[in-house]
């Protein structure tokens, strides 16, 4: 079924993809960015991007008319997504909802298909999402806050970790901040990870009051940087790894080792063109040891 010659397919794209309608439609109105090139984005980085978001509950950020007009968040399961697109009901607030999620690329375009921008993963596989197997500190500058300082934020968060037998993982999130991630092994359920994630944020702000705030509210983040524990909960989601953002700039949530982070200059280092051409460069796994760490979560 592949004409083309083999040299100038992509290894990702050597399956059959979803049928996409409308590829020449501009998403992107800024960065002149179709919808075909959103997919053949997700194409593009497949390798890297599957592992993180596969068998996970999914929540999506939609933008059926391109990002200038109107997105939505969306975390229930739809019939019109197709057969590549699983739907697992689970437990909310008002009684059972069917939530989503994709097993392979062939998923992720279906998704594509259905004018996804964003991916945003829960921290629980779908065979067990009462027991989290990662935990998100979600850094969030307030206005003015300098880039240096985030970064060592991220770096102090990761020291402290170290202390507790922790190791942790640093992504740009596309936006304005970084999030620190950190595997753990599944038992605790969401409660435990969420009160170990607040004490640890507690600490944190209890050391450098006039550096970090541990509270969502805006008043009191004026002039810090607010460690969201919040994402720890169950049925939160954080922004996946290779993920795009539905912002100007088609730019990227990008994993990185700790020591490119030093080279980075903002959150939104990297854009679709960029991030396509580190997929198609990477040798080594800039979270080296993350998918194979087992590391219990501490008593805090
Ligand atoms: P930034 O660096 O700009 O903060 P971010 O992705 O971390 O980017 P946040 O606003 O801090 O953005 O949100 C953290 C996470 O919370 C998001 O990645 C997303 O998964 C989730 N989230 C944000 N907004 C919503 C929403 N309206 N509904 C559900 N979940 C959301
Ligand atoms: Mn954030
Ligand atoms: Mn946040």
């Amino acid at each position: 079924r592949d004409d083309k010659p083999l040299q100038d397919v992509e290894p990702a794209m050597a399956k059959p993809a979803a049928k996409l309608t409308s590829p020449d439609r501009v998403v992107f109105p800024d960065d002149s960015i179709s919808k075909g090139e959103v997919a053949a984005y997700y194409q593009g980085v497949a390798r890297w991007l599957l592992p993180e978001l596969i068998k996970r509950p999914l929540s999506l950020v939609r933008c059926p008319a391109g990002i200038a007009v109107t997105c939505f968040f969306q975390k229930h399961h739809n019939a019109s997504f197709g057969p590549k697109v699983f739907a697992i009901e689970l437990r909310e607030s008002d009684g059972r909802g069917e939530y989503l999620y994709v097993k392979d690329i062939d998923g992720v375009l279906a998704l594509v298909q259905m004018n996804t921008l964003e991916f945003h993963p829960w921290g629980a596989r779908v065979d067990a999402p009462d027991k989290p197997d990662r935990l998100v500190f979600d850094l969030d500058p307030a206005e003015g806050i300098a880039w240096t300082d985030i970064k060592a934020a991220a770096r102090e968060v990761h020291d402290r970790l170290v202390q507790v037998k922790l190791r942790s993982w640093v992504r740009l999130s596309g936006g304005k901040g970084l999030h620190v991630v950190v595997p753990i092994r599944r038992g605790p359920d969401w409660a435990q990870a969420k009160a170990f994630c607040e004490a640890f944020a507690e600490t944190m702000v209890a050391q450098a009051p006039l550096h970090y705030v541990a509270t969502a509210s805006k008043v009191a983040r004026k002039g810090r940087i607010f460690i969201d524990w919040l994402r720890n909960t169950r049925g939160a989601t954080s922004v996946c790894s290779w993920s795009l953002r539905a912002r100007p700039g088609a730019t990227v949530a990008m994993p990185l080792s700790w020591d490119e982070l030093g080279r980075t200059r903002s959150a939104a280092t990297y854009d679709l063109k960029k991030a396509l051409r580190r997929a198609r460069t990477l040798t080594d796994d800039p979270w080296q040891g993350f998918s194979q760490v087992r590391q219990a979560l501490p008593k805090f």
